[in-house]
């Protein structure tokens, strides 16, 4: 590991000027670019189980894991060996594999309320497709989004959106057509209330409602007890779809993803991230009756080059296999609340205001001594501080997404001693704050 304080990053930098005069801001997704945190993004050079190195040597625990899909770990050798097998017999066949249908089979046998799926090619394609399902099936227009949730870059979900674009401030994206803007709805995270007068008002027209069953595009937040609940019911009565965006968490909190996890059946489900182990895969099912709706079944078109690419499905299906052996979320619970309690009691020996939310793998410490529920109480954490300590992690050897609004994920990949690095790493950490 780094040794604090001798952390390089002249070829880093050097190759983020490079970057730059070639990339918008040097990067193919905003968050890398470490903007908000004013440092030099890490360029990476290879990754391997819960460790990353960069070009310039240096070694770090990571706990961005991607973003989330390396549940695993970085470079598992099943993993890789089931890439190579698959990519000797051809990369892309724009044709069906039998591998495609023994996917489906186990992401069906394993989300509850999954009864068909549809393999897309990243989470922003699964949630931007399950909304116009939503629309054409129930022929209404609007749709309802959480402020501070991120279901990707789709026009009508870039309206008050969490992850990179809370990050940079930009929750109101530019080129976004008013007209689109309009049929969204954006209410607070957690607060059944403000949801109820927006269905009193709008009920007849809503398609759909998505959510994050746990939010973690604003750090973590948990939904409140009855919160998921409460959005069954009311989508119900009014005859509205309930989308549960579970790019993130599924698979993460659960073996059953967050609706196994909270026992709840949403309408339809998105997918992306762990069920790509890696590659590039997003997908989105739920009920026949909805799903058969979907061309060349039904009517409403959606499509893709390169969607069932065998070696994403590959990829994803060895992740969802090795997720499945005994004891893998029992052992990434115990590493995780480990982690939480060395962070608590590191905040308390040391008196800073802190509150660490977690939902099984996902961790988010928020510099703020407030109660976090949804996107205003996030925003209360105190974002210098996140990012003085972000930088003394980095120092010490531990690498976490680069900003407050965005979790820890934990891997199957991290040691016990990994845990307790980390934990020392934050005592560093917050010692220098
Ligand atoms: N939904 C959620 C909940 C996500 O966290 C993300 C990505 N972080 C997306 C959708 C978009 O996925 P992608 O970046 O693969 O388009």
């Amino acid at each position: 590991m780094t040794k604090r304080g001798t952390r390089k990053d002249a070829r880093s930098a050097q190759a983020f000027q490079e970057a730059k005069q070639l990339i918008p801001g040097g990067v193919n997704s905003p968050v890398r670019a470490f903007k908000s945190v004013g440092l030099t993004p890490l360029f990476i050079e290879k990754a391997v189980g819960s460790k990353v190195y960069d070009i310039d040597g240096n070694e770090f625990i990571d706990y961005v894991g991607s973003w989330g899909p390396l549940i695993v770990g970085h470079s598992h050798p099943e993993i890789i060996e089931q890439l190579k097998e698959t990519a000797e017999l051809g990369t892309s066949f724009g044709a069906p594999t039998e591998l495609e249908t023994e996917m489906a089979r186990l992401v069906i046998d394993r989300v509850p309320s999954i009864e068909m799926v549809r393999m897309v090619n990243s989470g922003t394609e699964a949630t931007m497709s399950a909304l116009r399902l939503a629309r054409g099936y129930t022929k209404r227009s609007k749709i309802v989004k959480f402020e501070g949730c991120y279901h990707g870059h789709a026009d009508s979900l870039l309206i008050k959106a969490g992850s990179g674009v809370a990050t940079l401030g930009l929750p109101d994206s530019p080129g976004v057509p008013e007209g689109v803007a309009a049929n969204t709805i954006t209410v607070p995270y957690n607060d059944l209330e403000s949801i109820g007068l927006a269905f009193e008002r709008f009920g007849e027209e809503i398609a759909a409602v998505i959510v994050e069953p746990v939010a973690g595009n604003m750090g973590v937040v948990p939904p409140q007890p009855g919160f998921l609940q409460g959005l069954r019911d009311l989508t119900s009565r009014y005859g509205s779809l309930l989308i549960f965006d579970e790019v993130m968490t599924g698979f993460r909190v659960g073996l059953h993803s967050a609706q196994g996890l909270y026992g709840i059946t949403p309408d339809l489900t998105c997918l992306g991230k762990i069920i790509g182990g890696g590659l590039p895969v997003g997908a989105y099912g739920g009920k026949r009756e909805i799903m058969e709706m979907i061309a060349p079944s039904g009517p409403i078109y959606q499509a893709g080059t390169l969607s069932g690419n065998p070696l994403a499905m590959a990829a994803g299906y060895t992740t969802l296999r090795l997720l499945g052996m005994p004891g893998v979320y029992e052992e990434l619970e115990r590493k995780s609340a480990r982690l939480q309690e060395g962070f608590e009691a590191n905040a308390r020996e040391l008196g800073v205001a802190s509150t660490i939310n977690r939902v099984g793998s996902m961790i988010c410490p928020f510099f703020t001594d407030q109660r976090v529920v949804n996107y205003d109480t996030a925003k209360t954490a105190d974002l210098q501080r996140f990012n003085r300590y972000f930088a003394a992690m980095l120092d010490a050897g531990v690498s976490v997404a680069p900003s407050q609004f965005e979790g820890m994920f934990v891997s199957t990949a991290h040691t016990d001693e990994d845990i307790e690095s980390t934990i020392d790493a934050h005592h560093q950490a917050l010692k220098q704050l």
